[in-house]
């Protein structure tokens, strides 16, 4: 099975992330997508709602879609979530399958600092996203990486806009799924 691997903060998933996975999926012939909150992502402030409102909300897209799932399995690991351990740990368990990491053009210029890139890279391919606003995905990048720089329609949506849309009292519809904005509203996250 050729699998794809949307991790990120999720703080909230919103529908630059879905377009994201749906280009790849359909780009490079994925069977799954998988969407996967990090617990503690290690790059990063601590996220302003919890791992499980997270996952919650990263089920909740997923539901939309047969193809795509969340992945709880950065959550059921204490430490911080370094994507290096979470794709040996999917090799491990199931050898036979094809990883695609997909990555926003701003997240793939930061991965040489990440942990132990050249590892990591030897068990993926990568798809690079570009994202509005951000960098180009640039030629550059750790050697002897597979990597497939998507073109396609995506969208300028960030979590950081949508957290001060919210704080604003501000309306999120149409920036996230439905269920997702309920969820949002019910559980007063945000705000
Ligand atoms: P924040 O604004 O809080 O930094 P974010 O919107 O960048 O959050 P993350 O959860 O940090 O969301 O992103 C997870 C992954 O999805 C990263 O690889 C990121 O580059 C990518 N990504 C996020 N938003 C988009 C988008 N609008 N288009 C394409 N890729 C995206």
């Amino acid at each position: 099975m050729r699998v794809g691997v949307l991790g990120g903060t999720f703080d909230p998933i919103h529908v630059g992330h879905l377009r994201a996975a749906e280009v790849a999926r359909e780009a490079l012939r994925l069977d799954e997508v998988w969407l996967m909150p990090a617990a503690t992502p290690p790059h990063r402030n601590a996220p302003s709602a919890s791992a499980q409102d997270r996952f919650a909300m990263a089920a909740l897209a997923a539901g939309e879609r047969r193809c795509f799932r969340a992945s709880d399995r950065e959550l059921r690991r204490a430490g911080p979530s370094y994507t290096v351990d979470t794709l040996a740990e999917l090799r491990r368990e199931a050898p036979a399958d094809e990883l695609v990491l997909i990555l926003g053009s701003d997240t793939w210029a930061e991965t040489p600092t990440w942990k132990a890139p050249e590892r990591l890279f030897a068990m993926c391919e990568v798809a690079v996203v570009p994202r509005p606003g951000g960098p180009a995905p640039g030629s550059d990048g750790p050697a002897a990486v597979a990597v497939h720089r998507l073109d396609g329609v995506f969208l300028a949506v960030s979590s950081t806009e949508i957290r001060r849309l919210l704080r604003e009292g501000k309306g999120i519809r149409y920036l996230v799924p439905a269920a997702v904005a309920d969820y949002i509203e019910e559980r007063g996250l945000y705000s």
